[in-house]
């Protein structure tokens, strides 16, 4: 298994350190226009294998070295400054996705590679990449919710008292300001999210709801203003999509494909099965009415950011 990763900064460095760490590929090609930091990225990663799984890594200087690659992963591109949104980013990186797709699409084979992108605002990146590379939806995934559903998870975790590996929740539509936490269909154990606090005598009152929804929006914001930037989130995330892929475990993620939602084709998270192919199936989440209105409006925000390209 070879993959490539396009981007070596905070996110892609972290990918490349995560991917190394499970195992699951035997080559790992690092391009990023800045040739000087892949290089030095090949040679610190290389260092590490010593001490762990043997991964050929190596920094290539133009996209002939990623050829043969089976999976594309798409992390450059400018991230978030303090007090700027995603959305502030789309003129910039849709320039960097349009530079990037069409030189990995003359180097890969087209009727097997999947490209994953990281690159914000991420919903609309994969809708460019999609368009630009003519690959079939399933096997050009963004990330989508998925580091916004860890975080969910994490948060409901802390205040249930409870391993997140027992909690089923998601944040669905945009890795965005309008991302929808999905409260009515989160199960801790097999319960529903009330009976589970009744049983266990954990108060969760609208207020409780709304803090939480309030911390997961914003957690990117609070981590870039600590440290510059996230990157071990969205590592960790990236290596786990790569892990259900290539060992094809049909695990169910929020993952962002692009699809018919309602009457419109856009790209944006909701629960998809993973496989080796790809993105299997997507499922039709259950939602209260609020929860489906909001759902639209940020289907309709995404699809409002492709049409300003
Ligand atoms: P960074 O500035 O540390 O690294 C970006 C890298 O991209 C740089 O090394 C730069 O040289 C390279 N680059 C830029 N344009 C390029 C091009 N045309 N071709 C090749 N390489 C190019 O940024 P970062 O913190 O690593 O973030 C990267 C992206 O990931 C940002 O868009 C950020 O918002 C996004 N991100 C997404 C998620 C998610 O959940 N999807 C989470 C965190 C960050």
């Amino acid at each position: 298994m070879k993959i490539s990763i396009i981007g070596v900064g905070s996110v892609g460095s972290a990918v490349a350190t995560a991917v190394k760490n499970t195992g699951l590929v035997h080559e790992m090609v690092l391009y990023d226009r800045d040739g000087v930091r892949a290089r030095a990225a090949a040679e610190d990663l290389g260092h590490a294998t010593v001490f762990g799984f043997d991964v050929k890594i190596s920094a290539v200087s133009n996209y002939r070295g990623i050829r043969g690659s089976d999976i594309v992963i798409i992390s450059a591109g400018a991230n978030q400054k303090p007090g700027e949104t995603r959305t502030d980013l789309l003129q910039n990186n849709a320039e960097v996705i349009r530079d990037i797709v069409p030189q990995v699409m003359e180097n890969v084979d087209a009727k097997n590679v999947i490209l994953i992108l990281v690159t914000n605002p991420l919903d609309v990146m994969v809708m460019l990449a999609r368009e630009i590379s003519k690959l079939p939806t399933s096997r050009v995934i963004g990330t989508g919710t998925m580091l916004d559903t860890a975080r969910l998870r994490t948060i409901l975790s802390r205040g249930l008292s409870v391993s997140p590996q027992s909690i089923h929740s998601y944040v669905l539509g945009e890795h965005g300001d309008s991302s929808v936490i999905d409260w009515s269909s989160v199960t801790v154990g097999g319960l529903s999210l009330d009976d589970f606090c009744r049983q266990t005598k954990v108060p969760m009152t609208d207020a409780t709801r709304e803090t939480i929804e309030y911390r997961v929006r914003n957690a990117a914001y609070e981590i870039i203003r600590g440290r510059g930037a996230t990157w071990d989130g969205i590592g960790a995330a990236v290596s786990d999509l790569l892990r259900c892929i290539i060992n094809d475990e049909r695990r169910i993620l929020t993952v962002s494909v692009v699809d018919g939602v309602g009457s419109h084709t856009l790209a944006m998270s909701l629960p998809r099965i993973v496989g080796r192919g790809g993105v299997i199936t997507t499922l039709i989440p259950k939602m209260s009415s609020a929860e489906l209105a909001a759902l639209r409006r940020s289907a309709r925000i995404i699809q409002k950011n492709f049409s300003m390209l």
